[in-house]
């Protein structure tokens, strides 16, 4: 009996001890471990190991302020669903697992586009903006929304910021549904062994905004 109330003293102490450690010290933990995964040239490698994906371990390395880009509070505001946004996250930051990106981690890749099928090399801004695909789509998309004529910057996160002109946006939602679907087109190709002509994927690109605009 003296041992069962010595026990159930304990155990508030120690849940409370657990809790506030897990509380203030969780996030800094996380952000140690990617730092130093960045460190040793593999961001996720650690990451991966000690904390494998969950919505807290993402909420803490995206407050991070050390991991923002430069339009940040822009990003994490956009009516697009919240998968998205982080996807879009990791692709300013080239994270996203491109052909050059799996190579640079020393993992199984191939070095060709699927998506025009020549054997340039796959990296995020040949996908998105210089592939001949790519440049299918944003031709399609600049006719469909009537949009003015769109600069090829050489990194995304100018594509995205200097095309922001008039109806931002309205822009923001294009921009991300079509790098959206390049993406899912991509990986349909790389691991399905099927493929959208542009024209289709067009109609997926006006599919998903409709679709945004009523969830969001
Ligand atoms: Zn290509």
């Amino acid at each position: 009996m003296y041992h069962c109330t010595v026990m159930k003293s304990l155990v508030l102490p120690v849940w409370s001890v657990l809790w506030w450690f897990s509380h203030h010290c969780c996030c800094s933990l996380i952000r140690l471990v990617a730092f130093a995964s960045s460190m040793l040239g593999c961001p996720n490698f650690l990451s991966n190991i000690f904390f494998p994906y969950s919505s807290a371990s993402t909420y803490c390395i995206l407050a991070d302020p050390g991991l923002r880009t430069p339009y940040h509070s822009i990003l994490w505001k956009l009516k697009v669903p919240p998968k998205v946004r982080i996807f879009l996250w990791l692709v300013l930051l080239d994270r996203i697992l491109t052909q050059q990106n799996l190579m640079l981690r020393n993992w199984p890749s191939i070095s060709e586009c699927k998506c025009c099928s020549t054997d340039c090399l796959e990296t995020s801004v040949h996908l998105f903006i210089t592939c001949d695909f790519a440049k299918q789509i944003w031709t399609l998309v600049r006719s469909r929304f009537n949009l003015p004529p769109l600069s090829a910057p050489p990194d995304l996160l100018t594509f995205w910021t200097s095309n922001r002109t008039v109806n931002s946006g309205n822009w923001d939602v294009i921009w991300a549904a079509s790098i959206w679907a390049i993406w899912k087109e991509r990986n349909r190709r790389v691991f399905s062994s099927c493929s959208l002509p542009p024209t289709m994927l067009m109609a997926e690109i006006c599919a998903t905004i409709e679709a945004w605009k009523r969830i969001l």
